[in-house]
């Protein structure tokens, strides 16, 4: 069936059948947080001390997740699911849950995003469960700047969870790694050295202003460009050619300097600042406790918890995913930060208590 758009202006929302803005774009791919806690405290994203978590019942439970998820993708066209956090391992039932998802949804393609710590022991159980695949976060090859980075000394515990995901077969194993101007941005060639040689694909994120200490400048931050140069150093790099189809990550081919016929994989960047691609976006996200959020940086939420425990039907959730989406901003506006009253204004919610 075609989409039909609202009316541009319509505040209640789109009648189309999926989750469509008033911009003309459709989200398809869902990302959805499983808690906000972590055991990690990397700096780009949390305060030393860690944040006021939820309380349990504040949380979407295992029941209100795998019905949320069933809605998206009966009645709102969710092609794509992605299980984040805050830290989604953390999460007690996380086998359960991805267990019933894959049992109403056989065909649908289940990512998680990760830091790895315990993955080691879940992996395999986590592919049986049904996760199609997986994407590890992990900033630096050494011990010490790992720890600086994300105050906690587990470097060679989330080296063993990734190894224990490409065993289980969770590839293609994607790693991301946020570069920090004058802590790890110089091991940008030792990560692809790294990631290809092992068939991973490694993504480079520009940091964004999503920390909870709200320490971001973007005079500090280090960009797609400078990515690209520091990569270069070692590599040569020639775009994909594959369609990036709506992705937020940018591919490159990576080759050796003395062997540029043979590809050796490939390398994403994700630059969300520098280089938006809001006009693509196809994403739709649910925080832990049951907010849309139209985009990372929206300031609008739109509750669907009271409606999932209240007696309203599945229409009526669907309903009001559909009137928050239809508001989904044209763009998120970081390239007008530090432009004064109209320019851009960092969210409230940090990247863990959002779900990236
Ligand atoms: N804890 C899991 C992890 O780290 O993979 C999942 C949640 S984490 C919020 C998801 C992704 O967001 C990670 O890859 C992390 O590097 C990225 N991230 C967090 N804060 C960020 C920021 N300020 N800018 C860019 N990426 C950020
Ligand atoms: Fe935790 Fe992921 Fe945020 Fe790091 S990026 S503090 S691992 S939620």
């Amino acid at each position: 069936m075609g989409i039909q758009l609202g009316m541009p202006g319509n505040a209640r929302g789109a009648t189309a059948p999926g989750l469509v803005d008033s911009h003309g774009r459709q989200a398809t791919d869902m990302r959805l947080s499983l808690t906000d806690k972590c055991n990690l405290r990397c700096t780009y994203c949390m305060p030393a001390e860690g944040l006021n978590w939820l309380q349990k019942e504040q949380v979407l439970s295992r029941t209100e997740i795998v019905r949320l998820v069933r809605i998206g993708v009966d009645l709102l066209g969710v092609r794509e699911l992605r299980l984040t956090g805050g830290e989604p391992l953390v999460r007690a039932d996380l086998l359960e849950i991805i267990r019933d998802i894959r049992s109403n949804h056989p065909d649908l393609p289940i990512s998680m995003t990760t830091n790895a710590l315990g993955l080691d022991r879940r992996a395999v159980q986590l592919k049986e469960a049904g996760l199609t695949r997986i994407n590890v976060s992990m900033d630096s090859l050494h011990p010490e700047t790992f720890a600086q980075l994300t105050r906690r000394p587990f470097l060679d515990r989330v080296l063993k969870g990734i190894e224990a995901a490409a065993h289980a077969g969770l590839g293609l194993v994607k790693i991301n790694a946020v570069l920090m101007r004058g802590i790890n941005d110089h091991e940008a060639p030792d990560l692809v050295e790294w990631a290809v040689a092992r068939g991973f694909e490694l993504r480079f994120i520009e940091q964004m202003p999503l920390d909870a200490d709200h320490g971001w400048t973007k005079a500090g931050m280090v960009t797609a460009a400078e990515m690209r140069a520091l990569v270069e150093s070692r590599f040569v790099l020639t775009p994909d050619p594959r369609n990036r189809d709506g992705a937020p990550a940018e591919r490159w081919e990576v080759r050796a300097k003395d062997a540029p016929d043979v590809v050796l994989g490939t390398v994403g960047i994700i630059a969300s600042v520098t280089e938006p691609f809001c006009a693509d976006c196809r994403r739709t996200r649910v925080t832990a406790e049951g907010k849309v959020m139209s985009c990372l940086f929206s300031r609008e939420e739109t509750d669907l918890r009271d409606l999932l425990r209240s007696d309203a039907d599945d229409e009526a959730v669907a309903q009001r995913w559909r009137d928050a989406m239809w508001l989904k901003p044209k763009a998120h506006g970081m390239d007008r930060t530090g432009l004064g009253a109209d320019g851009f204004v960092q969210p409230d919610r940090s990247m863990s208590a959002i779900g990236g």
